[in-house]
């Protein structure tokens, strides 16, 4: 396969591109090709877009896990899926002030959209009423915040309530390639999934959509893919990498290396250049000591903890943003390194974990055997479950 072994070849894409060139799949390829000791100069080159489209601002978005597993649908990546073993918090709704409690944790530790998520099918008129209040109270509470619902497969009466209550964005991701579909999920379709997409834009939210990368695709099947947001016009592409949760069918699954999401992550940015690229779920146990070198190339990420598992802790984000020069959206100033443990303990609002952070995690608490994931292969990353370490039982 061609490659761009020559930095002057990325050079020369990127500026193409910068005076308005598509990404052909040929050049997609060439950039997912790209050997390892060429990958950070593509990195610098794809950062040029970066910075021409978002300067040195990077977005922070916050999780909140409105309905957490007991889902019927059987996504084989998903921890939530119908048959999981993974032990993870399992509840039904959060009360709409509880929700809004969680959002405002988010927002005071530097988001600016909070993505409001449940797990299921798809949303019930019921549902839909709950989150519309959740919205309204969230946007209430926080002027000026974004707010994302991620609701499953919706129909478009229930996309314009929700925009309608006040939702600046709809997510429901592609994850992967059409092509590659019929083997993560068989309990509904890509071309649900694009529908879902269709219905957010029709209704007039910001569509949301991304992808689920190493769970056994191509590099063909990446570019089919990245080529389809780029089709669908999302606005913003979080990029997971997969956390093979233990008691999932892909458990066990880790075929990324930090290189490759970097590389990933480039040609997603080349196929994007002006979209919000955001490196979402498992980005710590595969970038690893790269993660700040990605934001190079992507320019938002979430805070703190993901909807089943634990993330870094929020203040080892905010340093990580201001230590490779970049500045949190939404706020002037650069985030200051967090001067001391008693400071931070002294401001609980900066811990939009919800787990605490700089070693006050609970990690010296002796948690039971069920209450960690950690994937049985020898050496790989320790995945651990959302409330590991605390009091909450998988089934709070
Ligand atoms: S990804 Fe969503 S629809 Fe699929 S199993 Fe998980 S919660 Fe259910």
């Amino acid at each position: 396969m061609e490659q761009l072994v020559e930095t002057a070849d990325a050079a020369d894409l990127v500026d193409r591109i910068d005076a308005g060139h598509a990404l052909t799949g040929t050049e997609a390829l060439a950039v997912l090709a790209t050997p390892d000791a060429e990958t950070l100069a593509l990195v610098l080159q794809a950062g040029r877009l970066r910075r021409r489209h978002f300067a040195d601002t990077v977005k922070v978005n916050y999780l909140v896990n409105l309905k957490s597993g007991l889902c019927p649908e059987d996504c084989t990546y998903c921890s939530q899926r119908l048959g999981s073993d993974a032990q993870i918090l399992k509840y039904k709704w959060l009360s709409t002030e509880d929700a809004a409690e969680q959002a405002g944790l988010g927002v005071r530790g530097g988001a600016s959209r909070v993505c409001l998520v449940a797990s299921g099918r798809g949303p019930t008129d019921r549902d839909v009423g709950r989150v519309t209040d959740m919205i309204e109270r969230v946007k209430d509470e926080n002027p000026g915040v974004e707010v994302c619902a991620c609701l499953g497969l919706i129909k478009e009466r229930h996309a314009s309530k929700l925009a309608a209550a006040g939702a600046d964005a709809y997510n429901h991701n592609l994850n992967t390639a059409e092509s590659k579909y019929d083997d993560i999920c068989t309990t509904h379709t890509y071309a649900d999934r694009v529908a879902t997409v269709e219905a957010s834009k029709t209704a007039g939210m910001s569509p949301c959509s991304g992808l689920i990368v190493g769970m056994g695709e191509s590099d063909e099947q990446l570019v089919e893919a990245a080529f389809a947001l780029r089709d669908l016009d999302a606005d913003s592409v979080p990029v997971n990498f997969l956390m093979p949760f233990e008691g999932t069918p892909l458990e066990g699954t880790w075929e990324l290396t930090p290189l490759k999401c970097l590389r990933i992550l480039a040609m997603v940015r080349l196929a994007c250049p002006d979209r919000e690229v955001r490196i979402a779920g498992g980005r710590e146990m595969h970038l690893r000591s790269l993660q700040s070198v990605a934001l190079e190339v992507a320019n938002s990420l979430f805070l703190g903890d993901y909807l089943t598992s634990e993330g870094q802790a929020a203040e080892a984000d905010l340093e990580m943003i201001a230590d490779a020069g970049f500045r949190v959206l939404g706020r002037p100033e650069r985030p200051a390194a967090a001067s001391s443990c008693a400071e931070r303990e002294a401001e609980p609002a900066a811990h939009a974990c919800g787990t605490g952070c700089c070693g006050s995690r609970d990690d010296d608490a002796e948690a039971p055997a069920a209450e960690t994931s950690a994937a049985e292969t020898p050496g790989s990353p320790v995945l651990r479950r959302r409330g590991a370490g605390t009091a909450a039982a998988p089934n709070a």
